[in-house]
C-alpha cells in the first residue's frame, strides 16, 4: 500500500474513543503528536504495528495493525512496506525482523524489554537440552532471537497447548515462563521441563483476587502467564486474542481481565456497553513506548533504534517460527 493510500483516524474519532478514560488536556496534547506522526507517514513507507498492551492513545491512533504476539508475527510476514516500526517491546520487533530480513525494523525504545525474554539465557537452554537429550525445545515467543535460534518450535499463548499436543512423545522443554509451562502441562498431560522466568505483571494476580471475583460474581479471564493456582480458578485461561470471544459469549456479567491493564482499556473502548473491573497492573516495559518516541523514531530512523541480526542466527530463529506457523495452521 502506498503511504498516501492509508486512512488515519480523525481528531473527532480519537477524542470520542478516549474521552471516558483520559483528561481533555491529555487527549489534546496527544493529538498534536499524532498529527505530526500522520504527516511524516505520508512521506515514508512505514508499517506501524502495535501490541494489544499499547495504551489507547497509541493503539487507536497510529497503528496500521494491532494484535497479540501471534497475530502480529503472522501479519509481519509479507507486508508491502519497506520498513516496520514496532510499538511494543524489543523481542516483538526482533520477531518482525526475523520474518522480514529485507526490511528495516525499528523499535521506539530499545530498552523496552520483557521479564520473560530477560529471564532466559543460552547456557540455560543448553543445560536443559543436555539434561533431557532428544526432548523437543519449544520457546515462548517472549524470548530473545538467540534462544529462538536454539529452539525446534516457537509457541505463543494462543497456540502453546495445540503445539505441545502435536509434539511427538510425552515430554517437551518449554521455556522461559515457568507458569505458562505449568499451565500447559496441566492442559496437555505431557511432562513439561521448565526454566525459571515469570512475567512481572501476570504473576501478581493471586488467589485472593479469584476469591474476591467469585464472591462478586465477576467473569474472570486470565492470561496463560498467570500462576496455575489462579488460572485454574478462572472461567478461561489463554491468550488475549481469545478473550473477546469469551466476553461476547457471556453478555451480562462484569469482567475482570487478569492481564496487562492497557489491554483492558482498549477492550473497554471497543465494548463500551460492557463493564470491566479496574486494576493497577501495567507492564513497565510496554509503558516505555510513548507517542513522542514513536514520532522521534519515525522522523529520524535512528540506527540505535533499529534491529540488526546476524544472518545465520536469523535463519535458525526463522525456521523455528515457520514451524510454529505450520503446526498452528
Ligand atoms: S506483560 Fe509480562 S510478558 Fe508481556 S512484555 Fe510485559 S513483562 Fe513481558
Amino acid at each position: 500500500m502506498s503511504p498516501s493510500a492509508k486512512k488515519y483516524i480523525s481528531q473527532h474519532e480519537f477524542t470520542e474513543k478516549l474521552k471516558n478514560i483520559r483528561e481533555p488536556e491529555f487527549i489534546r496534547k496527544s493529538w498534536e503528536i499524532i498529527e505530526k506522526i500522520h504527516s511524516i507517514r505520508e512521506k515514508k513507507d512505514f508499517l506501524i504495528m502495535a501490541h494489544n498492551y499499547m495504551p489507547p492513545e497509541i493503539f487507536y491512533s497510529v497503528a496500521d495493525v494491532t494484535g497479540d504476539s501471534f497475530e502480529l508475527a503472522k501479519k509481519a510476514m509479507n507486508t508491502p512496506e519497506s520498513s516496520i516500526l514496532f510499538a511494543g517491546v524489543h523481542f516483538m520487533a526482533e520477531t518482525a525482523k526475523i520474518l522480514n530480513p529485507e526490511k528495516r525494523v525499528f523499535v521506539p525504545d530499545m530498552t523496552a524489554s520483557c521479564s520473560l525474554a530477560d529471564g532466559i539465557s543460552i547456557p540455560e537452554v543448553l543445560r536443559l537440552k543436555n539434561e533431557h537429550p532428544g526432548v523437543p525445545v519449544l520457546s515462548y515467543v517472549n524470548s530473545p532471537a538467540s534462544v529462538k535460534a536454539l529452539s525446534d518450535v516457537i509457541v505463543t499463548s494462543a497456540n502453546a497447548v495445540k503445539i505441545v499436543e502435536k509434539m511427538p512423545g510425552d515430554e517437551v522443554i518449554l521455556i522461559p515462563d515457568k507458569y505458562l509451562a505449568a499451565n500447559v502441562q496441566k492442559k496437555t498431560g505431557k511432562k513439561v521441563y521448565v526454566s525459571r522466568a515469570s512475567c512481572v505483571v501476570h504473576e501478581l494476580f493471586t488467589e485472593v483476587d479469584t476469591e474476591m471475583a467469585e464472591r462478586q460474581n465477576l467473569l474472570v479471564l486470565s492470561h496463560l502467564e498467570c500462576r496455575p493456582g489462579v488460572a485454574q480458578k478462572t472461567a478461561f485461561s489463554g491468550s488475549t486474542s481469545q478473550f473477546r470471544k469469551v466476553i461476547e459469549e457471556n453478555p451480562d456479567r462484569e469482567i475482570l481481565l487478569m492481564t496487562e491493564y492497557s489491554m483492558v482499556e482498549n477492550l473497554s473502548i471497543d465494548l463500551p456497553h460492557r463493564k470491566f473491573r479496574k486494576h493497577p497492573l501495567f507492564c513497565p516495559h510496554m509503558q516505555k513506548v510513548t507517542l513522542e518516541k514513536i514520532l522521534y523514531a519515525l522522523e529520524n530512523e535512528p540506527v540505535e533504534n533499529e534491529i540488526f541480526m546476524e544472518e545465520p542466527l536469523r535463519k535458525k530463529a526463522e525456521a523455528a517460527l515457520l514451524k510454529m506457523m505450520e503446526l498452528s495452521a
